[in-house]
């Protein structure tokens, strides 16, 4: 076996951006067909350059932060935002992302039953975690640092699937209530 030294011999240097600082975090869900789409809003409508956000990418987006997530997914996420804002002092806002046909959601419901749904249509779950329900729980772990926590601002968007076109999705707001 050639020794590790061997193995990781530098070719290529990378510039690194210590001029930037992240201003805003963002719970997504890890769908790889839809990353793409997801970056591309977060640069060209939210207006965030890479580096100027922090993606908290995990399956169903924010569902691990709202009521019968999964237990161990809410722990980590928490634990991560913690130490995010506690890191970044710049993080003003955090933002939230759901999907159409979010297989994260469909796992969940899988897994909890039907009582997951409370009985909406997972759209109208999707909605209500959208709205309200996973912002406590981000304040929370911007209580790591009290003096600002109460200023973050919180901003939600659903990425629906395009009826004129399978290959594409839109973006639109949901107001935080
Ligand atoms: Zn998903």
């Amino acid at each position: 076996m050639a020794p590790l030294t061997a193995v990781v011999a530098p070719r290529k240097l990378y510039r690194l951006n210590r001029s930037i600082c992240p201003t805003t975090i963002v719970y997504g869900c890890i769908d790889p067909w839809r990353v793409n789409a997801l970056l591309i809003f977060l640069h060209e409508e939210l207006g965030l350059e890479d580096g100027e956000f922090i993606l908290m990418l995990n399956p169903g987006g924010i569902m691990s932060l709202c009521p019968h997530g999964l237990a161990s997914e809410y722990f980590h996420i928490l634990e991560l935002s913690e130490f995010c804002f506690k890191k970044f002092s710049s993080i003003r806002t955090a933002v939230g992302i759901n999907h159409d046909n979010c297989g994260g959601y469909e796992h969940v419901i899988e897994k909890h039953g039907p009582r997951f749904l409370r009985g909406m249509s997972v759209g109208a779950l999707q909605m209500r975690h959208l709205a309200n329900e996973w912002v406590p729980h981000v304040r929370l772990a911007a209580q790591v640092r009290p003096a600002d926590a109460e200023d973050l601002r919180f901003r939600a968007f659903h990425m629906h699937d395009s009826e004129k076109d399978p290959e594409a999705v839109f973006f639109t707001e949901v107001q935080i209530g």
